[in-house]
């Protein structure tokens, strides 16, 4: 079901209200960034997502492709969002970091569904080998 979350990073500078439906999916990737990272995103339509801060209170880390904005609080370093564009994924994207979501519930996270990505071999449609250390 579709629904209006809010999302923060740690201390608060960065935040941001989003319209997602969780049940709808989840991503985890095994990717030099994800893995180190432990990423835990859902996409949506930059239309869905609106800033609360200024961009201007996060950082831009790029790499790879350079397809990829990853943003991270300047306070916190809690890396809250990101956004970018891939043809293959419909476009224009942003990813919230699920984890960062301050109002749902244990049960709720819990019954989410993952999609494990093999993003380390470029192969994100389908899952790695092992998945349960992501
Ligand atoms: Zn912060």
């Amino acid at each position: 079901m579709l629904k209006t979350y809010r999302g923060s990073c740690h201390c608060g500078r960065v935040k941001y209200e989003v319209d997602v439906d969780l049940a709808a999916g989840t991503g985890r990737c095994n990717c030099t960034f994800c893995s180190k990272s432990r990423s835990w995103g859902a996409n949506v339509k930059p239309e869905a997502f609106r800033l609360l801060c200024e961009e201007t209170d996060t950082n831009d880390y790029q790499f790879g492709t350079m397809s990829g904005h990853h943003r991270f609080c300047k306070t916190c370093g809690l890396h809250a969002y990101g956004d970018g564009y891939v043809e293959q994924i419909g476009g224009a994207f942003v990813s919230i970091n699920v984890a960062c979501l301050d109002d749902v519930a244990p049960e709720e996270l819990a019954s989410l569904p993952i999609h494990y990505a093999d993003g380390l071999n470029y192969n994100w449609p389908n899952s790695p080998k092992i998945t349960s250390y992501l």
